[in-house]
């Protein structure tokens, strides 16, 4: 066995891991990343990128499908599944050779292949040791599977339905979160017929309830059948289709299943427990400073309990890094990490639903809602939505909730008023620019300062 040796190794190339790779190196430390499969892990190669390029294939088919409403003419002649595929991994090809030139100028060390943690501790690759004075374990996550449920030909996790290779005519979701509404506005908006099955009483059953409706709201809409509040409890997979029975005894059928349940810490076998880490429910146990139980072992990104987010992994990756270094960075708080789904309505937000704030401050919790149809801008692009602000009385904004085609793009001002605490008297007399769909955010902190102008 040869050692290397290094100031930081990082087990795992995905948004935390290179995210920890890149700061130690331009802090000067010497760092080795392991990876097994390609640097920039899920979010790179099969998920944040590549679904956002399918969404923006859709969108694109849903504005000549639509393009008359505007007045322009063109017809929508079909979906080249070949040509959206070319375009997808296009993007990811260019974004990949950029972050393999970025961890090449910092001089990361790129090592690949599996990597298991042994004790002492030290990252074993083969016949390899990298021992770091550091390790930072990112080794991200995985699709789960509900019991009964197999991935196949037409049994599908949401690397499958990246690369199908048709437009489904009839497609189930099963799981209304984040990656299932996704998908079920990709296939929607190519023609395809899609029930959503969620346990749950609401889509994104995460977010502020308000959000929720207004989806299944344009959902309905859309087309898109949702099974709310309804258990899946059997499944038969044949050759060219599917049959899911429901809880209820209902029993539906399509060409494809997604199973889009959410994802599970990828921690097995790598030897974590073994070198002393502990471990619940898979999931790294760390500290507020995301220490491991085992000293000068760290842990970022999915693999750590909370919001499975590609930026959230990046701020952990240098917040670790930082302190590595001998900084004293500030940790982000959970409830600060802007959440975003790219459907189309899109749904964001940030901090605390209305019902959180209320759990946590009682009746002195004040919720303002903007409709943007009173917004010029949604008025143009032609979306419906909603812009949500909470706060407490004569106190900071805690929540800001938004629903809209490209409100996405907006939460970031959302993220500034809940992070630095600000109060909407604050922020009132900030200007928005005219037309802009941030306008509806500033209708909505003016509204809560006592002076709406465009709302009574
Ligand atoms: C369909 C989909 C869409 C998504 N969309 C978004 C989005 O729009 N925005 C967003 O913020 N998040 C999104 N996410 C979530 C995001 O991808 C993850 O939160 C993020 O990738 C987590 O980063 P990570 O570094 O923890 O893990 P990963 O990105 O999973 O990286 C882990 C890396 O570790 C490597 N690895 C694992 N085990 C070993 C080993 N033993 N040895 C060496 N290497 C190993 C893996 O190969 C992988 O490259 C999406 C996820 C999916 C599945």
């Amino acid at each position: 066995m040869t050692e290397h040796m290094a100031d930081v190794v990082v087990l795992g190339g995905g948004s935390g891991g290179y995210a920890a790779a890149l700061r130690a190196a331009e802090l000067g430390r010497s760092v080795i990343l392991v990876e097994k499969d390609k640097v920039g892990g899920t979010c790179l190669h099969r998920g944040c990128i590549p679904t956002k390029a399918l969404l923006h294939s859709a969108e694109v088919a849903d504005h000549v499908r639509e393009s008359a409403s505007v007045g322009v003419s063109a017809t929508l002649d079909g979906i080249d599944v070949a040509g959206v595929t070319a375009y997808r991994e296009n993007i990811v090809a260019k974004k990949f050779k950029g972050l393999e030139g970025l961890l090449s100028a910092r001089g990361v060390t790129v090592v690949n292949g599996a990597g298991t943690l042994v004790p002492g501790p030290a990252v074993v690759v083969g016949d390899e040791v990298y021992r770091g004075t550091d390790t930072v374990l990112a080794t991200g996550s995985y699709s789960r599977m509900l019991p009964g449920i197999e991935p196949g030909k037409r049994v599908l996790r949401s690397e499958e339905a990246l690369d199908l290779s048709e437009v489904p005519s009839r497609v189930i979701i099963l799981g209304g979160g984040v990656i299932g509404v996704e998908f079920a506005s990709v296939w929607r908006s190519f023609g395809a017929e899609v029930t959503i099955i969620e346990a749950l009483d609401h889509l994104v059953p995460n977010e502020d309830v308000a959000l929720s409706r207004a989806l299944e709201r344009a959902y309905r809409k859309r087309g898109i059948t949702s099974r709310l509040g309804t258990r899946f409890a059997s499944l038969t997979a044949g050759e060219d289709e599917v049959a899911v029975t429901l809880a209820d005894g209902s029993t539906l059928t399509a060409d494809y299943l997604l199973v889009a349940v959410g994802r599970g810490p990828a921690t097995a076998d790598l030897g974590l427990e073994a070198a002393g880490v502990t471990l619940d429910r898979g999931f790294v146990t760390v500290d507020e400073h995301l220490r491991t139980s085992v000293p000068h072992v760290w842990a970022v990104g999915d693999i750590v309990p909370g919001l499975q987010l590609a930026h959230r992994g990046f701020q952990q990756g240098i917040f670790v890094a930082e302190q590595i270094a001998g900084l004293t960075p500030v940790a982000v708080p959970e409830h600060a990490i802007p959440r975003v789904t790219y459907s189309r309505p899109e749904v964001a937000s940030v901090g605390l639903t209305e019902a959180q704030a209320r759990t946590q401050h009682g009746d002195r919790v004040v919720a303002y809602e903007f409709n943007l149809a009173g917004n010029a801008k949604s008025e143009i692009i032609g979306t419906a939505g909603i812009v949500k602000v909470i706060r407490v009385a004569d106190g900071p904004v805690v929540g800001v909730h938004l629903i809209g085609e490209r409100v996405g793009e907006l939460i970031t001002e959302g993220q500034l008023a809940v992070a630095w605490e600000a109060h909407p008297e604050d922020i009132a007399p900030l200007i928005h620019a005219h037309p802009t769909q941030s306008e509806a955010l500033g209708e909505a902190f003016l509204a809560l300062a006592g002076k709406p102008l465009h709302a009574l």
